[in-house]
């Protein structure tokens, strides 16, 4: 199955597929996470991309594009993946559609006045990538590998807002773009509700296929 999670940062996209990936071993590939990566390097590149992700822009749309490209050419892609923060413009979406065909793409929905909410209390661990809220890890210490967690720079209010808008312009035009492929589901309540829904859609369209 190959499956686009599409929805407003901080609507509960990276956990979800989390979820996904344990149920349907399939691999997630996050592009905010492959940055995440390239930005830890000493390289132009490095330096390009962490100051945009620091600004809460988007990186440049060829860049983007071929990152996944090189990703999804990888092996365990070959039974599909799940997008994890891509596309995020049509022009991204354009350029997957000659890359690989879409099964579904799942619209995670979430109000803005709770995604500031949970944003500012995200808090990430650096070595594993677990996502934890200050509401549940009071301790602030990632309980699968004990690494004091962070937060991340683009999780500050300021760069919250400029990311949301950001959305609002380049990346709400593909709920249109994807109407024939769309499933909505609200992530209002528990993460584990959010993904029973989330498990029965899936496991019927695996069923039909
Ligand atoms: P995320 O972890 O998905 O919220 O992504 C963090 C940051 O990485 C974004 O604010 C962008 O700067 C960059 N980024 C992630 N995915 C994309 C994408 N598909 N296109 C352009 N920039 C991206």
């Amino acid at each position: 199955m190959k499956i686009i999670l599409l929805g407003a940062p901080g609507s509960g996209k990276g956990t979800l597929a989390k979820k996904i990936t344990s149920e349907f071993d399939l691999p997630q590939i996050s592009t905010g996470d492959l940055f995440r990566a390239i930005v830890k390097e000493n390289t132009p590149l490095a330096r390009k991309v962490k100051q945009i992700m620091e600004s809460g822009a988007l990186v440049p749309d060829e860049v983007t594009v071929e990152i996944v490209k090189e990703r999804i050419n990888k092996p365990d892609c070959q039974k599909g993946f799940i997008l994890d923060g891509f596309p995020r413009t049509i022009a991204q979406a354009k350029a997957l559609q000659n890359i690989s065909s879409i099964d579904t793409v799942i619209l995670v929905e979430l109000s803005k006045e709770t995604i500031i909410n949970r944003l500012s209390a995200r808090r990430t661990c650096p070595n594993c990538g677990e996502i934890y809220s200050i509401f549940d890890n009071k301790d602030e210490i990632c309980s699968k590998c004990s690494t004091k967690l962070i937060q991340r720079d683009d999780d500050k209010p300021d760069t919250i807002r400029h990311r949301l808008e950001v959305y609002d312009e380049n990346t709400a035009p593909l709920i249109n773009f994807y109407s024939d492929k769309l499933f909505k589901v609200s992530n209002d309540g528990k993460p584990e509700e959010t993904f029973e829904i989330v498990k029965t859609f899936l496991k019927n369209l695996e069923a039909k296929n």
